[in-house]
């Protein structure tokens, strides 16, 4: 959760210093703000950074907007004074206002989830149609990403590691898309390297349990004289080799008794079984 919080200031810190070079880009940062915010009519958030980048996007076009602070009884309330989100409307569909609007709403309310883990980077909306713009800003920028309903609220989901970073880059954030994907091939080496020494060790175990429940059961075979006669010889050719040769593993006794890997299994196993049996046996005598 630190984490997470930490990165998304990071990236908000990256994107805020830089007012758009166009005034239609400019507009269009505002109106990516005015989207996240949850107060109808107005223009707030409770991050300093974004309302703060607005004022200065809105002050680039001579327009005089200033900042209010709004102290909340949950979170205190960046008000962005002088500028009415009707008169954004209708929204620039060019893709370098595309990548402003997104990037205004991610100041606002993005939020990149989970870095260290599976990653999603989230944006909460005002409304279904403001998710809905920015789904499309996205699209049209080639990162995937959907609306889903939280809590009464609409938020703008990406996820997938690559579509995250494409997401990153999409809204200016390279530094942050740089960190982001550095920490994703650490996290997918390491878990690849995990995995494999998990399964690794598993088949270590395994392997050695059967070894040991086999030198058992030859013992138990071998102690008692009339069963160990009653074996069939490549039965008892078999333990003998098994139990002069306690780490071979199948192949190695296989080769040793010159049969295949399949038969030699097969006779470590009626082994294990015929003492098994005679286990029962001797239980079912007392
Ligand atoms: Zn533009």
């Amino acid at each position: 959760m630190e984490a997470a919080h930490s990165f998304t200031q990071r990236v908000a810190a990256e994107l805020a210093p830089h007012t758009p070079l166009l005034p239609c880009c400019r507009r269009s940062l505002v109106e990516g703000l005015a989207l996240v915010t949850t107060t109808p009519g107005s223009i707030a958030t409770t991050r300093p950074v974004a309302v703060r980048a607005a004022m200065q996007a809105l002050h680039a076009d001579a327009i005089p907007a200033h900042v209010s602070r709004v102290v909340a009884a949950r979170r205190t309330q960046y008000l962005l004074v002088g500028v009415d989100p009707a008169g954004l409307h209708p929204p620039s569909e060019r893709s370098c206002c595309r990548r402003s609007r997104l990037r205004g709403a991610f100041l606002g309310a993005g939020r990149l989830v989970r870095p260290d883990g599976e990653p999603y980077l989230e944006i909460g909306c005002a409304d279904e149609a403001g998710a809905a713009q920015l789904v499309a800003d996205f699209a049209s920028l080639g990162v995937n990403s959907r609306t889903r309903r939280r809590r009464g609220r609409w938020v703008v989901t990406v996820r997938s590691g690559p579509a995250v970073g494409a997401a990153l880059s999409s809204i200016g954030a390279q530094d942050g898309r740089l960190t982001f994907e550095a920490g994703r091939v650490i996290r997918e080496v390491r878990s690849g390297v995990n995995r494999r020494l998990n399964a690794e060790t598993a088949n270590l175990h395994r392997t050695a349990a059967a070894g040991v429940r086999q030198l058992e059961s030859i013992a138990l075979l071998e102690a008692d004289a009339k069963r160990w006669q009653a074996l069939p010889p490549a039965l008892r050719e078999a333990a003998g080799l098994r139990a002069r040769h306690p780490d071979d593993d199948l192949a190695q006794l296989a080769e040793r008794a010159g049969c295949s890997k399949p038969a030699m299994a097969g006779r470590l196993h009626r082994l294990v079984a015929a003492a098994g049996e005679g286990g029962d046996r001797v239980g079912a005598r007392r």
